[in-house]
């Protein structure tokens, strides 16, 4: 009797040594919430997680777990005992329900003890099949079929499914970064690749109504229940900009205003990350994209803080972002029209060489710091979980 399990396979976490049960307790604890509304069991040794399944959910299980971050390969497998007679017997089996002409057994061996050889497995078991009149021949370069076989300690699996998933990192391993989310297509899909990378995300949005209309949150709101299935409940912290923002332009020439700007939303995305807990700010800043992100821009704007910027989008070009985020469900959401703090205000000519020293003497002329400090003070902090608003009590709870 064989008992078939999904097989979870680590790619990277394979190679992570000494860290390795951290890294896979930290996955196992995210599969099983995860799947928390499944019938399913999950178990893990020190290679693999298992995830035993129900038939009527094998679809919906396989699809939720590819959303899960760490995974590499999710391989539908048959534990058997590892005598070659059963394994002949179920290798034949399951070919029969496959379609397709032609098969390939490969054959693995961690049980070096095992007393017949890689290819001699694969010889056993492809003679079999052979033998009895399946309607396969043999194709070693490119069969419709690829049969494994994976000698182990204790068992033997034997696998013709694998399903790809996100790769990456378990998330929550690699700490928490807050990511300044604007309506735009970019910074949706830096999100996805820093969850993918196991990193836990809270959200910093700069509005400024009456500018920028209330519109521009239910997009926000939108835009988070599609992350929703790499991180259950994503936090957006919205910072009133107005006055700091109309203070800028009555005290800064054109050119420089989106710099300053840039400038200020660092300081207060800097204080409320502290305040969060997060241990860096990230952007979907994309070199060159828009006069903002020349390196000569970043540099200037980035003098303001040396506290660690990511930005995983910084030399991708925009066609990729753009298939990523319709990939990712967020295109559709970010391309409906709006009004961002940095649209309504955009010089006719932005300063693509801005430079450090101007900024510091513009900003001389009135007293920025307590409006930065009234900024991060009044954030309004709103944790999205499941398509709902939670409030801040119930979610330090959770935490
Ligand atoms: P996107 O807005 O999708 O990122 P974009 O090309 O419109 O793309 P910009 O508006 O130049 O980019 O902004 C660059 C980055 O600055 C954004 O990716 C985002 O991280 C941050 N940003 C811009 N505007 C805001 C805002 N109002 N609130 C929070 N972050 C913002
Ligand atoms: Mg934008």
């Amino acid at each position: 009797m064989s008992q078939a399990y999904l097989l979870i396979r680590f790619g990277e976490l394979s190679t992570k040594g000494a860290n390795r049960n951290k890294f896979v307790s930290c996955l196992g604890r995210n599969i099983r919430h995860a799947l928390k509304e499944f019938s399913v069991e999950v178990t893990s040794d020190r290679d693999h997680i298992y995830v035993s399944y129900q038939d009527d959910e094998f679809d919906a299980v396989v699809h939720r777990l590819q959303e899960v971050s760490g995974i590499q390969r999710i391989s539908l497998v048959h534990i058997l005992p590892k005598d070659i007679e059963v394994l002949k017997e179920k290798a034949l089996e399951l070919l029969l329900q496959e379609e397709g002409k032609t098969f390939k057994i490969e054959t693995k061996r961690t049980d070096k003890a095992y007393p017949l050889k890689s290819y001699e497995v694969c010889a056993a078991l492809a003679g079999y099949i052979l033998s009895h009149d399946a309607p396969f021949t043999v194709d070693v370069h490119s069969p419709d079929v690829a049969l494994r076989c994976e000698i182990r300690e204790k068992n033997a699996y034997l696998s013709c499914h694998d399903y790809p998933a996100l790769g990456g990192y378990p998330l929550g391993m690699n700490g928490k970064a807050l990511l300044l989310l604007s309506g735009g297509i970019d910074s949706p899909v830096a999100a996805y690749r820093l969850l993918r990378r196991g990193i836990k995300l809270e959200c910093i949005h700069f509005a400024a109504p009456p500018y920028t209309s209330e519109a521009v949150i239910d997009k926000l709101e939108d835009i988070l229940a599609k992350l929703s299935p790499y991180q259950e409940g994503i936090c957006l912290n919205v910072v009133p900009f107005t006055k700091l923002q109309e203070a800028i332009y009555a005290h800064v020439p054109e050119p420089y205003c989106i710099t300053i700007m840039r400038r200020m939303m660092l300081r207060i995305a800097v204080l409320v990350a502290k305040k969060r807990h997060a241990l860096c700010l990230a952007t979907g800043e994309a070199i060159g994209q828009v006069a903002s992100q020349t390196l000569d821009s970043i540099q200037c704007i980035n003098e303001v803080t040396n506290f660690p910027i990511l930005r995983p989008l910084a030399a991708e070009d925009k066609l990729t972002i753009i298939k990523e985020s319709q990939k990712i469900g967020t295109y559709e959401i970010s391309i409906r029209p709006y009004e961002d703090c940095c649209t309504i205000f955009k010089p006719k000519k932005p300063k693509t060489k801005p430079k450090a020293e101007e900024c510091a003497f513009y900003e001389a002329k009135w007293d920025y710091l307590p409006m930065v400090e009234e900024c991060a003070e009044n954030v309004v902090h709103t944790l999205y979980k499941n398509g709902e608003k939670i409030n801040i009590e119930e979610e330090q709870n959770d935490e």
